[in-house]
């Protein structure tokens, strides 16, 4: 199933390019930034009754709605850094073979590092640059997983069963320069760069997340283009090694990592990314006027 939000926080099934109402079936966060939230975690008891929501509803015209990000609120955004080889390649300059990376690059060593959950942003919105002169903005294409249930502490082989579905995520970052060492989390924190969507697919629909294309063109020049069966540390021991940091909870986000190709954009831009099987969004890059 593919899950949105859509214009004043109501929840909606994407079919044929028509967006279904379901909002009606959850009760405390309805009409609410956290209604997703809700529907992922009680997803056992609202499966079947979001099935029959859908069939019921009035097909409203994917034109004639303004999505936003499909999980809005996620109480925890994480996100792997350096997690493909030809991108570690790009940041730190050397080159190793993937196997070489994969042993000395453990799911505890690569750690992760956290997304102010106030930077996402929908697929209708454009990517806004702040005003800081002289300073390089980057896209980042990425694959994102999404939170089913909470996670405490799992073993790799648990994680599959923890996890709802996935999403195409940005993680659009103001790279670091040698005089302006600024903390990561604030150069990736800027309001509208963790651009989500259009929707959260659920996991029945995507039969292996470890073999997914994706990709990234700026201005229709192909700038980055992978799969996911690249990743150094795969989707399940991502998502093990952080429920031994803290516990996850269902809608939950985290971002895998970006491939090699990353670049510069700039006002005027536009960027179309896509994750195979999952979904893709074209953005406009604006200037941010505050
Ligand atoms: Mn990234």
């Amino acid at each position: 199933m593919r899950l949105v939000c859509f214009d004043d926080h109501r929840l909606g099934v994407l079919e044929n390019g028509t967006v279904r109402d379901v909002s009606h079936v959850v009760d405390r966060y309805r009409h609410t930034p956290y209604a997703m939230n809700e529907l992922i975690e009680r997803w056992d008891e609202l499966a079947g009754r979001v099935e029959e929501a859908a069939a019921a509803a009035a097909p409203l015209a994917l034109e004639t709605v303004r999505l936003g990000p499909p999980v809005p609120r996620p109480r925890n955004l994480l996100a792997a850094p350096l997690n493909y080889g030809e991108h570690v390649s790009e940041m730190v300059g050397s080159r190793h073979a993937p196997e070489e990376l994969r042993a000395h690059h453990t799911p505890r060593e690569l750690g992760f590092f956290a997304k102010a959950p106030g930077s996402i942003s929908g697929p209708h919105q454009p990517i806004a640059l702040p005003p800081v002169p002289g300073r390089s903005f980057h896209h980042e294409v990425e694959l994102g997983v999404v939170v089913g249930r909470e996670a405490r502490a799992l073993a790799p082989q648990d994680a599959p069963a923890h996890v709802f579905g996935y999403v195409l995520v940005l993680d659009i970052t103001m790279r670091v320069e040698a005089e302006q060492q600024e903390e990561r989390t604030m150069r990736k924190s800027f309001e509208t760069f963790t651009p989500m969507g259009p929707c959260l697919v659920t996991a029945d629909e995507v039969s292996d997340p470890g073999a997914l294309g994706l990709g990234l063109r700026v201005n229709g020049e192909l700038r980055q283009q992978a799969n996911t069966a690249d990743l150094l540390v795969g989707v399940d021991e991502l998502i093990a090694a952080a429920s031994h940091v803290l516990t996850l909870s269902p809608g939950d986000v985290y971002a895998t990592g970006t491939p090699d190709g990353v670049g510069p954009i700039t006002v005027g831009d536009t960027v179309d990314a896509w994750v195979d099987s999952v979904g893709s969004m074209s953005l406009d890059v604006i200037g941010r006027d505050w």
